[in-house]
C-alpha cells in the first residue's frame, strides 16, 4: 500500500518547465542565452574548492551587497533559492488553510501551485483586454480572508507592466495587513513608458511596510542554473521568511556567483539594452506580419492566439523551435539571439495565426 499522501495534492498540477531537446532553438524558458562572464566563471570555479563546508546560512556578504545595490539596509533583504522559493516562503508566513491569495491570471504558473500546497485558496483576477493587471478588479477581490496579493510586474507570460501611478493608487488602497508582493523577476528589462514613468518596486516599498519586492539573479544576471533570488521589504517580514526557509537554501557557489555578478552589473545590465532592442525588432516584425502582440517590457513577447496556441506551438517544435503555449490564451516567445529570433520570425511568417 502506498503511504497516505495528502489527497488534496491530487488536484494540484506539478510545475511544468519549458520543453527541451538537443539542437532545438529554446525560446520557452525566458533564459539568458549568454553564459556567465569570465570573472563570474572564475569565482564559481574558485568557490568549488570549499564545497565540503556548509555555506554561510545568512549569506551575509550577498545580503550586504544586495542591500547596497538597491539602497536599503541589510535587515530589509532576504536571499533565497531562486525567487520562486521566496514566493513560497511568503505564502507560508502569511497564510493558514482557507486564507486567500489574490493574483492576476494569466500570470506566473507557480502562484496557484504555491497557494494550494499551503492550503490557501487561489483567487484569480483576469487580466484586462490589453493583458495588463486589472488593479481595480484585484482590489475588489480582496476579502477578509486575503493575506497575500501577487502583482507580477512585468507580468509573465504577457510581458505587460502596470503604470507606476496606478500601482501607487492600488498600494495605497490595499489594507495594511495584506502583504502585496511585487514580483519583479523581469525588472531589468523594463524601460520608461511614453509618459516617462518607470516602476521600481523598491522605491514603492520604502515607505510601505506591507509591500515586498522579489527579484532574481536568474534572468538579467544569467544565473538561472544556480538558483538565487532576493526579497526586499519590512524587516519583520524578512525575519519571518527566514524561519520557514530551508536551512542553507543558497549554496556557497551560488552566493559567490551572485556576488561576482553584482560586481559586474554594469556589463550585465548593458546586455539588457541589446535584448530590449531585439525585443522591439521582433515585436515590430510580428505586428508587420499581422499578429496581435501584447506590449512587452520583459525578455519575451506574448501572442494571444486563442485556440491556435497549442497547434502553433506544436508546429514550431516540429520546426525545431520551442515556444511556450498557455492553454487557449496564447503563446510566449522568449527573445533569444538574433539568428534564433530570425528563425522564429521565418516560422511566424508562414504559420497560421
Ligand atoms: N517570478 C516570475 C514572474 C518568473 O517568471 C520566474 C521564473 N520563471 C520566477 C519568479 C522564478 O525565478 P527564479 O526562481 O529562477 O528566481
Amino acid at each position: 500500500m502506498t503511504a497516505r499522501i495528502r489527497t488534496d495534492l491530487d488536484a494540484i498540477p506539478a510545475y511544468v518547465p519549458g520543453r527541451n531537446f538537443p539542437g532545438a532553438i529554446k525560446l520557452a524558458s525566458n533564459e539568458t542565452t549568454q553564459g556567465p562572464l569570465p570573472g563570474v566563471r572564475e569565482k564559481i570555479a574558485e568557490s568549488v574548492s570549499t564545497v565540503n563546508r556548509y555555506p554561510d546560512i545568512r549569506a551575509t556578504a550577498l545580503v550586504d551587497a544586495v542591500a547596497a545595490h538597491v539602497k536599503v539596509g541589510p535587515a530589509n533583504v532576504a536571499v533565497g533559492n531562486g525567487s520562486v522559493a521566496l514566493c513560497q516562503e511568503v505564502v507560508q508566513i502569511m497564510c493558514s488553510p482557507g486564507d486567500e491569495v489574490v493574483y492576476a491570471w494569466r500570470s506566473f504558473e507557480a502562484y496557484p501551485i504555491i497557494a494550494r500546497v499551503a492550503g490557501a485558496t487561489p483567487v484569480e483576477v483576469p487580466l484586462n483586454e490589453d493583458h495588463v493587471h486589472d488593479l481595480d478588479a484585484m482590489l475588489a477581490a480582496i476579502t477578509e480572508r486575503t493575506r497575500v496579493v501577487f502583482v507580477c510586474n512585468p507580468n509573465n507570460p504577457s510581458g505587460t507592466v502596470v503604470a507606476r501611478s496606478a500601482l501607487e493608487r492600488f498600494l495605497d488602497a490595499v489594507p495594511a495587513h495584506v502583504l502585496v508582493v511585487l514580483d519583479e523577476a523581469y525588472f531589468e528589462y523594463a524601460r520608461e513608458n511614453p509618459e516617462g514613468e518607470y516602476t521600481d518596486g523598491v522605491e514603492l516599498a520604502r515607505d510601505r511596510r506591507n509591500v515586498l519586492v522579489l527579484r532574481t539573479f536568474s534572468k538579467a544576471y544569467g544565473l538561472a542554473g544556480l538558483r538565487v533570488g532576493y526579497a526586499i521589504g519590512d524587516p519583520a517580514v524578512i525575519t519571518a521568511m527566514s524561519k520557514v526557509r530551508i536551512a542553507f537554501a543558497v549554496s556557497s557557489v551560488a552566493q559567490q556567483a551572485a556576488l561576482a555578478s553584482l560586481e559586474a552589473k554594469d556589463e550585465l545590465l548593458a546586455r539588457t539594452d541589446t535584448l530590449v532592442a531585439e525585443r522591439e525588432r521582433i515585436r515590430s516584425a510580428l505586428i508587420e506580419l499581422g499578429y496581435d502582440v501584447a506590449h512587452s517590457e520583459a525578455n519575451f513577447v506574448f501572442l494571444p492566439l486563442g485556440t491556435l496556441s497549442g497547434p502553433y506551438t506544436e508546429a514550431a517544435a516540429e520546426a525545431g523551435i520551442l515556444l511556450r503555449a498557455y492553454g487557449n490564451d496564447g503563446v510566449r516567445i522568449t527573445i533569444g539571439d538574433p539568428h534564433e529570433n530570425d528563425t522564429f520570425l521565418k516560422y511566424a511568417a508562414t504559420a497560421a495565426h
